[in-house]
């Protein structure tokens, strides 16, 4: 997955207009005067403290090769592929730089301008095709479920998967204990009995939370039923692209977003789109930015972005159902995903639902706004950097005294319950809907 060769041919960007090839995004740059407030906040600086792996070096970087100063080099490669597209910068910056759009598209033009090796792009294709398809990914784990994930190993390896073969023993261990997976069929969950519906919303599965984190959404659905809500799977909605964009994969991301704008613009009685996965509900509300040169869809992408929920964002704006029993005595901790915190500027929610639930004692961690280094698939692609990174949040999180560390989005999730599991830590990562499904259950 990271072979390539060398090449710069493409003319530079213009950043008034961001020209013609959808790089618009690159605009924001021009808004940085250099201040450095944002030195502080980024999770690479910190471990690295070099400019260069600082927002403001990236910059000036993302600014250098748009106005064609630099060309494509191996030094460039690999500022770039380092930072994690958390956007903590963006929440440090004064002036408003849009941080995560300026470097998705840096990487998007990177992408087009490399030459990548025949194994390496039949890799990429395979990987990012499995995504893009929620039956063709059922099936994949269905059958790394049911299969010795030896031949999974050695399939990854000759594929040029290596980096992702270490994980396969670990989705297993998770989809063995996870039940059924979820079909976006156009399904109705209706609302629990007890509350009749006095509202109809939408849901995304997701593609992860819908295979290997299926418990989750049950949980979701159940919980979205106990708040008197009618929910439609609706039928036609695909991954939400957020892994294609951050990798470079503009096209890919905007076909994604294109479907699900399809998917759900058939439902028009649904209020609002709920998402419990961050990264999703980052991406699906910046579909009108993504698609801000499709004269046909721009408009719709906005209209759809409007609609989507993040699950605490939703529950607290509406009454929320606080017919919890109690839950034994709890410390939890909360682990702020970045892409909800920086991404979609949602902190105070989650806390408030955790602060209602009897039983549950919230222990804020230092630093809890900083990346845990899962970012996506950031993990497998930078495991040392990722590995220090996740260290120091490993290190707040043990001065809590915490047993369970919340955390509402998919890579999170799986990046302490890795190293939980690989260091035989008892300590346990829940998702929201999770602690709330109990309380109401219990
Ligand atoms: S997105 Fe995160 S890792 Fe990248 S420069 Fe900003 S703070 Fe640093
Ligand atoms: S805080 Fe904003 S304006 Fe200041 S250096 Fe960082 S990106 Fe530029």
């Amino acid at each position: 997955m990271v072979g390539y060769n060398l090449k710069n041919s493409e003319p530079p960007i213009s950043m008034e207009d961001g020209d013609s090839r959808g790089y618009g995004s690159l605009r924001t740059l021009q808004d940085c005067v250099h201040c450095g407030f944002c030195l502080p906040s980024c999770p690479t600086y910190r471990v690295l403290g070099t400019e260069s792996d600082s927002p403001r070096g990236r910059i000036d970087l993302m600014k250098a090769y748009a106005n064609g100063e630099i060309g494509i080099s191996n030094s460039l490669m690999e500022h770039i592929s380092l930072c994690l597209v958390c956007r903590n910068c963006e929440t440090a910056c004064p002036s408003g730089v849009r941080f995560g759009w300026a470097m998705d598209a840096t990487r998007a033009r990177l992408e087009e301008e490399i030459h990548r090796s025949v194994t390496d792009r039949i890799s990429r294709r395979i990987f990012f095709s499995v995504f893009e398809n929620l039956a063709v990914l059922r099936t994949v784990m269905r059958l790394l479920r049911l299969s010795n994930f030896l031949p999974f190993m050695r399939l990854s390896r000759l594929l040029g998967f290596s980096q992702f073969s270490q994980f396969i023993p670990v989705t297993q261990n998770v989809l063995k204990n996870s039940s059924g997976f979820i079909n976006p069929g156009g399904r109705l969950y209706k609302a629990d009995g007890n509350r009749p519906a006095t509202r109809k919303v939408g849901f995304l599965v997701g593609c992860i939370m819908s295979t290997l984190l299926a418990d989750i959404d049950h949980a979701t659905l159940r919980v979205l039923n106990k708040n008197a809500c009618d929910v439609v799977l609706c039928k036609g909605q695909t991954c939400c692209g957020a892994m294609h964009l951050h990798e470079g994969e503009r096209e890919k991301a905007k076909t994604l977003a294109r479907k699900n704008i399809d998917a759900f613009s058939k439902y028009p009685d649904i209020e609002a789109i709920i998402v419990n996965s961050s990264g999703c509900g980052a991406q699906m509300k910046e579909y009108g930015v993504l698609l801000e040169d499709d004269l046909k869809y721009h408009k719709k992408a906005e209209e759809f972005s409007s609609k989507v929920k993040d699950l605490s964002e939703f529950l607290c704006g509406s009454q929320l159902n606080t017919s919890f029993t109690s839950l034994p005595d709890m410390k939890v901790t909360y682990q702020d995903p970045c892409h909800l915190v920086h991404g979609q500027g949602i902190r105070k929610e989650p806390r408030e639902i955790l602060r209602q639930i009897p039983g549950i004692h919230l222990q804020e961690m230092e630093d809890s706004e900083q990346c845990c280094g899962a970012a996506g698939i950031y993990s497998v692609l930078n495991p040392g950097m990722s590995e220090q990174i996740l260290s120091s949040r490993i290190n707040s999180i043990n001065k809590t005294g915490a047993k369970v560390v919340v955390a509402s989005n998919p890579p999170c999730i799986i990046q302490y319950s890795t190293r939980f599991q690989n260091t035989g830590d008892s300590r346990r990562v829940m998702h929201l809907a999770e602690l709330l499904d109990q309380a109401y259950s219990s």
